[in-house]
């Protein structure tokens, strides 16, 4: 199979997917979306109302942030790969537990990952930030790269936490105004460096920026 009839593999598992509780309470599963060839993929963390409505991420008002946040740099949101942690709405919004996320990303965040390759990864919020960058506070290391595994993964915050905390809103802009630079620069590293196999003991946090 090539990438991107991996990436339609994962996604009709997915919207059948019974592995974890999630299942039970979700109206459609939220696989993501975005071209196989991106090189940039953002990670937040489960469906919320209107992505359960729909089965598309970041379609309610975090999206429509996360939309501004792209075009302030840009892009558009077809042009990147957008998914979640969890691909099932948690109920009432809670957190999605440890063994949920256990066992949706073993399934299916980490194959796509694996079919994108992308050169930067930005995390959206803390529960993508603790799967790729652990013991990590995001009010240390929002916008900062480290080097993972050959990729650069940025951690951000939520754009909902920054609706929700006005103070966050010019932090967050500021962080996503720096991410082009940072594309470029993740593209100057070495294709082989892109393999997963190739284990690093500690995340390396880039001093570039
Ligand atoms: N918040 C998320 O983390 N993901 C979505 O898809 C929507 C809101
Ligand atoms: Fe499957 Fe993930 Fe949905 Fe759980 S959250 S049912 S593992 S797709």
């Amino acid at each position: 199979m090539n990438s991107e009839e991996i990436l339609i593999a994962i996604s009709r598992e997915v919207s059948t997917c019974t592995k974890c509780e999630l299942y039970h309470s979700r109206k459609n599963a939220v696989p993501g979306e975005g071209p196989v060839n991106s090189d940039i993929m953002f990670i937040g963390e489960g469906p919320g109302f209107h992505e359960n409505q729909q089965g598309r991420p970041f379609v309610g008002a975090a999206g429509k942030f996360l939309e501004e946040l792209l075009a302030d740099i840009g892009l558009s949101r077809e042009e990147v790969f957008i998914t979640n942690v969890v691909k099932c709405r948690p109920p009432e919004n809670r957190d999605p537990l440890p063994e949920e996320v256990g066992t949706c990303t073993s399934n299916y965040l980490n194959r796509q990952i694996d079919a994108i390759n992308p050169k930067v990864i930005v995390t959206l919020g803390r529960f993508s930030m603790n799967l790729l960058i652990p013991n990590s506070k995001i009010s240390q290391v929002h916008g900062k790269p480290s080097k993972i595994h050959g990729r650069l993964v940025v951690p951000m915050y939520h754009p909902a936490a920054a609706l929700h905390q006005g103070s966050l809103r010019p932090v967050i802009k500021e962080d996503f105004s720096h991410l082009p630079e940072m594309i470029a620069s993740a593209k100057e590293i070495p294709e082989n460096d892109l393999n997963r196999s190739q284990e690093e003991d500690e995340p390396k946090q880039l001093s570039l920026f």
